[in-house]
């Protein structure tokens, strides 16, 4: 990997150098200039969607991961490397799975561009492994440093953290737009709000408070949140996606148990486990989507973080048992 990083720089350089110079002589002095669009890069959806709503077409938003690719196996091509080079804004989750990113920074001129990390809009906590979860096989040293659950986006009111922080960064590196960058940031923060205000009344007026992932589970920020109870196959980044029978055997024991009526995969997944879980126990397998990713026809249909959300409210009525609003 590093060694294609080193490569790949290297074609960076010459694709700057090497087109850069003639076209800045072939540009007649005096022709009127459009003025040159903001241009915002993310690495993954939920930060490419805020920009988009902030921004509203006033900026280039660009997401480097193709639409249906796995988020946690990412790497960068070339012309990705030259957009990240040549944006105003880079905007990355700053966990684990973005150890990429840092030795992509490191070896560019980031002196123009604002680089900011979701991580450091809000708090975070680190990942966990709750009862029954199985935990990758990794060997860990003394002195590991903690691994920071990166899924912060998952909790509504990060995400309006998230966007409080972004539309302020992005007006200063575009001043002259500002006023609409704000006006739009304050309109998509109404929308955040009523989706807490949708969640927190699920949430409230639902027979039940515990979830069940026959999958990975990238929701601890969401459970906290609302106070959620939560078992599942895997921590929230692992690569495993076979679970063990013990894993399995205990997901099946805690649905029989405590009754629980829906068990949950998450998007682009292969839904074996919690398709076993179901077959054996009767519940329903239903959509919890984290939105690290949409599926290309989502994402050419313009699919938005709300919209996710929202579809995410609707299951969860279902799982929680919803008895309906008291008001
Ligand atoms: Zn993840």
């Amino acid at each position: 990997m590093k060694k294609i990083i080193k490569i790949l720089c290297v074609l960076l350089t010459l694709a700057i150098g090497g087109c850069s110079a003639p076209s800045a002589q072939e540009k007649p002095k005096d022709s009127p200039e459009k003025p040159k669009k903001l241009s915002v890069v993310a690495t993954i959806f939920p930060q490419y969607d805020f920009a988009r709503q902030i921004t509203g077409g006033l900026a280039d938003v660009h997401m480097l991961l193709p639409p249906g690719a796995e988020t946690h196996s990412f790497e960068p091509t070339p012309q990705d490397i030259i957009k990240i080079q040549n944006c105003d804004v880079f905007v990355y989750v700053g966990g684990d799975s973005d150890a990429w990113v840092e030795r992509i920074l490191a070896s560019i001129d980031t002196s123009k561009m604002k680089v900011v990390t979701l991580m450091s809009l809000v708090d975070t906590v680190e990942e966990v492994a709750v009862e029954g979860m199985q935990e990758e096989e990794e060997e860990e040293e003394e002195g590991d440093a903690p691994e920071y659950d990166e899924h912060v986006w998952t909790s509504p009111k990060n995400a309006a953290e998230i966007v409080k922080e972004l539309v302020g960064i992005i007006s200063e590196k575009d001043p002259s737009n500002e006023e609409t960058y704000r006006a739009n940031a304050d309109k998509y923060l109404a929308q955040l709000a009523e989706l807490d205000e949708t969640f927190k009344d699920i949430v409230s007026n639902s027979e039940l408070h515990t979830l069940v992932f026959g999958d990975r589970f990238p929701f601890r920020y969401f459970a906290d949140e609302y106070k959620l109870d939560y078992f599942a196959a895997f921590p929230g980044c692992s690569t495993e996606i076979e679970a063990n029978p013990v894993t399995i055997g205990f997901l099946i024991r805690k649905v029989n148990e405590e009754k629980i009526p829906a068990v949950f995969h998450i998007e682009l997944s292969n839904e074996k486990i919690a398709n076993a879980i179901c077959e054996s126990t009767g519940a329903r397998l239903l959509l919890f989507n984290s939105a690290h990713n949409l599926s290309k026809s989502d994402f050419d249909g313009g699919a938005t973080y709300l919209d996710i959300m929202k579809q995410n409210a609707e299951t969860l009525k279902i799982a929680l048992e919803y008895k309906g609003s008291a008001e």
